[in-house]
């Protein structure tokens, strides 16, 4: 067995796992957005503008959907 080559393997299968994993970890409610609006809906992080406290403004609120935002 050639050691240098199973642990690239290795390497490689624990790669894509942790590539699954992100995967999994995609927001729910921006996946069903691009599902059932075609990408056409409030974004995950908003606007920096956003006086709603959008994730890009330094806040909480995710797909925030005032003026700014969306
Ligand atoms: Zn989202
Ligand atoms: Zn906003």
């Amino acid at each position: 067995m050639d050691t240098l080559t199973d642990t690239a393997n290795q390497i490689a299968a624990a790669t894509a796992e942790l590539k699954a994993d992100n995967d999994k970890a995609e927001c729910q409610e921006c996946k069903y957005i691009r599902e059932k609006y075609h990408g056409f809906g409030p974004s995950h992080d908003g606007s920096r503008g956003c006086e709603s406290g959008s994730i890009a403004s330094g806040g909480n609120n995710a797909h925030c959907t005032c003026d700014t935002c969306f």
